[in-house]
């Protein structure tokens, strides 16, 4: 799961035979039976609403057997050696993006312990321990994991997540960027990440926009008959849950007790080759897409586990 070179990935390169689960009952994240049927796709897949927490899951869902099999090896595709891109490299958007998100986490908490949840080829971890950061990665594709441990020096994590033993309040900040709308047990990781965060601790969490404009549109249109593959935008081939700035921000709130720091749209990332025309339309772009997430297909949510902040590296040494 994760990462956008995961989300590059196409339904037509998925050879496997889908299997699925009972239907869910209940809301995965609050647990409210009242859910009802939102939309569908053009292969039958559907999509329930829970009336409480207003989440959108996919349902039924896919099984985890199927899932381990989807995700082993997802990322590389069969490659023998991880194409990690050059940190420096900052002409390379993905590289930009990564780069400016850590970045923002810096405004509020200074470099501390970091584990990046979904970490791929680890990308954000090298930018982040440039700046000064201990940092950790996990993902479910043990192949992936085991090439990138061949080329960092950093601790590397894959197999069960929740097996994994990590400390509990000791996570300056937690890096999910395009992850959360993978996995069949969101709220899982949700809790364990409260648990190993430090009071304090950020959250970083990257993720589609179900309610973005063109989200919205793709819906409508698929609902009037107008779309030739409806539902297409939903990305039901790995994507089992959908979500918005505001739900995903109050869900944090009320379920989990974050406080959120900052809701916005995924920035366009500014190249260091733009001409003086594209500087100032970049950054006009990057006002209301930050003010207002409706206009841009993904967005970011960064909350804080309440407490006083204290770099758990610094207590540690
Ligand atoms: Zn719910």
């Amino acid at each position: 799961m994760s990462t956008d070179a995961y989300c590059s990935r196409t339904e037509s390169t998925a050879d496997l035979t889908p299997a699925y689960d009972e239907p869910l009952r209940q809301c995965p994240m609050c647990g409210s039976s009242e859910i009802k049927n939102y939309d569908h796709d053009y292969t039958g897949r559907q999509v329930d609403r829970c009336q409480s927490c207003r989440l959108m899951f996919m349902n039924p869902q896919y099984t985890a057997d199927y899932l381990d099999c989807y995700y082993a090896n997802y990322g590389q595709c069969g490659e023998d050696v991880l194409a990690i891109p050059d940190p420096d490299d900052l002409s390379e958007r993905r590289v930009a993006a990564k780069a400016d998100a850590i970045e923002q986490l810096e405004r509020y908490t200074t470099p501390g312990r970091l584990l990046s949840i979904g970490c791929y080829d680890g990308i954000e971890l090298l930018l982040a321990e440039r700046r000064g950061w201990q940092v950790e990665g996990y993902d479910v594709d043990a192949t992936t994991m085991r090439m990138l441990r061949e080329q960092v020096d950093f601790p590397i994590y894959t197999g069960d997540f929740f097996g994994l033993g990590l400390p509990a309040d000791q996570y300056d900040c937690v890096f999910m960027d395009q992850v959360l709308e993978h996995p069949k047990n969101p709220q899982e990781y949700l809790r364990e990440v409260y648990r190993i965060l430090a009071p304090g601790g950020l959250l970083h969490i990257g993720c589609p926009n179900i309610k973005s404009i063109s989200s919205r549109l793709k819906t409508l249109l698929g609902k009037l008959g107008l779309k030739r593959r409806r539902g297409k935008h939903y990305d039901m081939f790995h994507h089992l849950f959908f979500y918005d700035p505001r739900t995903l921000a109050e869900i944090m709130e009320s379920h989990y007790g974050y406080e959120i720091v900052v809701i916005e749209g995924d920035p366009v990332i500014g190249l260091k080759s733009m001409t003086l025309e594209e500087s100032w339309r970049t950054r006009l772009s990057n006002w209301i897409r930050r003010k207002y997430p409706i206009c841009e297909s993904s967005f970011r949510l960064v909350v804080r586990k309440p407490g006083e902040a204290v770099c758990a590296r610094r207590m540690a040494a």
